[in-house]
């Protein structure tokens, strides 16, 4: 066992503190990682503030997760003393179901083990990425291209291939036309991505205020939707939808903006119900639809793809003492677009 810095939530309402947590033994198949950067997703405030069920604390969360490997088990293949490598969000799978067989671990069918805040298969409680170091088996270990900086590859790890895995999977190409709901991590990424990709990209936004960021990043339009016209005026136009917002939104309103055969995608995820009314569906054959992160393979194609593109996220890196101010302009649509922490602030 090892004992390293990291930074947790004490309880619900606590803000997040520094602490000590221990990581395991490095065993033959896995992989000791140096965590130089580590993202702030959503999710990670989702998850310590309870939103989506209770949690055992202290808890240390952080998926978006880019280093370098310091040590490798006696059976490890692919990965080397000095490797940049990163984690996402899941370390583990049960490698026999279905779904696992087929690659798609994300939909493990006895479900996935999480970076944190999941019991992992000792028995103990995952811990993430606000930390100096984590162990990792190395199946679910990715490569970071040579190209692309730490900081700007941690939310690739998390915000990339939420948004990338469900693009590719519909199609968005030349000739289709995407819209983007919410631009914070997530948002943003998508953005790029579906550009990338050649897609039509146009941005709904609660305000014009990110209007020319969205541009700089390849929409050829952004649009505010507190403004409700804007739901009347593209009625029947988008071949698919990719909905990030992290709070509940008007999903019917968004769902007659899809044109024949159009899929509307929710990687957002409040824990809230979303209603629908079956007569919005049946107009244009339309699907709503869901997705959740990605397999480890189309991580990897994600890495390698945003690496072909020159594609990079925009980050803002805080040092660890600034987690709680990032949460609450996260929590404010102020996330310019994705915090990552610097762990060397951590150390000491
Ligand atoms: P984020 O950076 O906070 O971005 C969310 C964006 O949604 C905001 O920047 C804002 O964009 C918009 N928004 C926020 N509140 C809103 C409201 N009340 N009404 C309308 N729009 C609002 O969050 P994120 O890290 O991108 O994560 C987004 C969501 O995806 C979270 O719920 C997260 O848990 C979830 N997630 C899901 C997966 C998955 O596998 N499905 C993976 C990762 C994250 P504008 O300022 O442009 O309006
Ligand atoms: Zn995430
Ligand atoms: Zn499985």
């Amino acid at each position: 066992m090892r004992t390293v810095n990291a930074y947790a939530a004490p309880s619900a309402t606590e803000p997040l503190v520094p602490v000590t947590i221990e990581r395991r033994d490095v065993g033959p198949t896995d992989v000791l990682i140096a965590i130089r950067y580590a993202g702030i997703c959503h999710s990670d405030i989702h998850t310590v503030r309870g939103e989506w069920g209770e949690i055992a604390y202290p808890q240390v969360v952080g998926h978006e997760i880019v280093g370098e490997v310091l040590e490798v088990g006696a059976d490890v293949t692919r990965y080397a003393v000095g490797d940049r490598v990163g984690v996402g969000c899941m370390v583990n799978s049960c490698r026999e179901c279905e779904n696992c067989l087929a690659g798609m671990e994300n939909y493990c069918l006895n479900g996935m083990t999480g970076t944190y805040a999941a019991v992992d298969r000792d028995g103990t409680i995952t811990q993430g990425g606000y930390s100096t170091h984590i162990v990792v088996d190395e199946d679910f270990v990715l490569r970071v291209p040579e190209s692309i900086p730490y900081e700007a590859a941690a939310p690739l790890l998390c915000a990339g291939i939420t948004t990338y895995s469900p693009l590719a999977h519909w199609g968005a190409g030349p000739g289709k036309r995407v819209a983007v709901v919410g631009m914070g991590g997530l948002g943003h990424m998508a953005v790029k991505i579906a550009a990338a990709m050649g897609a039509e990209v146009t941005v709904l936004s609660q305000s014009t205020s990110k209007e020319v960021d969205s541009l700089a990043f390849g929409a050829t339009r952004h649009l505010a939707t507190a403004d409700g016209s804007v739901f009347r005026e593209l009625r029947n136009t988008f071949d698919l939808i990719i909905n990030t917002v992290s709070a509940p939104i008007n999903i019917e309103a968004h769902l007659r903006m899809l044109r024949l055969d159009g899929t509307l995608v929710n990687v957002g995820a409040p824990p809230e119900p979303l209603p629908v009314r079956v007569f919005t569906l049946f107009s244009n054959r339309r699907s709503f639809a869901g997705s959740s992160i990605g397999s480890i393979g189309e991580t990897q194609e994600m890495l390698d793809f945003c690496a072909e593109k020159g594609i990079a996220p925009a980050v803002e890196v805080i040092a660890a003492d600034r987690v709680n101010e990032a949460y609450e302009r996260v929590l404010a649509s102020d996330v310019r677009y994705r915090f990552v922490i610097d762990t060397a602030t951590l150390a000491g």
